[in-house]
């Protein structure tokens, strides 16, 4: 089939609280073809991600050949390419991203099957979900048996003690089998992590997610023995697998987390897992639970663990993609519909 028509929206937000990370800047893509099926995808970058797609990337797609995964890569490589001088990472990734994966979904409605299908069948029926947020007995109450919580480090000595409050009650909450971890979305430095590592060993953390920003390698890689057997993760403000690449060589962390839709879509989500593989590291991908990644997980070497934020349940949120699966006991199912299998919420465009 031959690519018609590309277009990228910025979707209308009703429920935006004052942080960018509530709906990431998120963006959707849509691209039609000569064969009738549209595929969508989901990526970001904002109103900036939809001028990259619909005035640069949108002229090199019109009349290209899509059939098969291998016609994906091939314009992956080329959008990549010609975005080259103003991009390589941020915006023109993610941009990318959503892209990709509306080739991807496109594939999977062409030939009626689900993209694990297209990615070679799912390995496992369902992947067991870990619940991120702050509502740790909610959590529990819905079934799950792995929690990552937060902790800022706001310059006080009174901000161990919280941790270990927090990591303490946690632990008591869940039990001694329940997979826990600590994001400290890089407000934490190597001095701070050093002391968090001996203080909070008690409670086996799994991961320590973000303790120092992507572009400290060194340090991050510094921390690894220092939190041992704790992982150090990270890996969601990482670009593409020639970014993964750079993490690889600084042995910077110990699980990586590639965000599917800004990362550069499910095309650079293989090629990360195959150098996470090179170099034995798991790969759990950022909100792994949502369908753009969910896929992915049960259907190549990614860590059987998907994260998902049920908070809301509590709060109303946008529903932008309507028939998304949910966790249910812990695990979450994908979809076997084609594609994606979730449908646009149109009103919201
Ligand atoms: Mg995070």
């Amino acid at each position: 089939m031959k690519i018609t028509d590309v277009k990228a929206v910025y979707p209308k937000y009703q429920h935006v609280v004052p942080s960018w990370r509530t709906h990431f800047w998120q963006i959707v893509v849509r691209v039609e073809t000569d064969f009738g099926t549209v595929g969508l995808g989901y990526g970001a970058g904002g109103v900036a991600g939809v001028e990259i797609v619909n005035r640069h990337f949108r002229e090199l797609l019109l009349g290209k050949e899509i059939n098969n995964v291998e016609d994906v890569r091939a314009i992956w490589d080329r959008l990549y390419v010609a975005s080259l001088p103003y991009g390589r990472k941020g915006l023109t990734i993610m941009a990318l991203s959503g892209v990709d994966l509306a080739l991807y979904d496109l594939l999977g409605k062409a030939e009626r099957k689900p993209v694990y299908d297209i990615l070679g069948g799912a390995r496992k029926t369902k992947a067991f979900c870990y619940a991120t947020g702050e509502d740790s007995e909610m959590y529990l109450q819905l079934g799950y048996q792995a929690h990552k919580f937060s902790h800022r480090w706001t310059g006080a000595d009174s901000d161990y003690d919280l941790a270990i409050e927090k990591a303490g009650q946690t632990r008591k909450l869940f039990g001694p089998e329940a997979k826990l971890m600590i994001d400290t979305y890089m407000s934490w430095d190597r001095k701070v992590t050093a002391e968090m590592g001996k203080r909070l060993a008690e409670f086996n953390i799994y991961f320590y997610e973000d303790i120092l920003t992507p572009d400290d390698l060194e340090g991050q890689s510094e921390m690894r023995t220092l939190v041992k057997p704790a992982l150090i993760a990270g890996g969601e403000h990482e670009f593409t697998h020639f970014g993964f690449g750079e993490v690889a060589r600084a042995n910077a962390l110990g699980l990586w987390q590639p965000d599917i839709t800004w990362c550069g879509g499910i095309t650079a989500g293989l090629r990360i897992i195959e150098l996470a593989k090179e170099v034995g590291v798991p790969v759990s991908p950022h909100r792994g639970g949502e369908v753009w990644g969910l896929h992915l997980v049960v259907a190549t070497d990614c860590t059987d663990l998907a994260e998902y934020h049920s908070d809301h349940i509590r709060f109303e949120r946008d529903n932008l993609w309507l028939d998304e699966p949910v966790p249910k006991e812990g695990y979450i199912v994908p979809s076997d519909a084609p594609g994606f299998g979730v449908i646009l919420n149109e009103a919201m465009l």
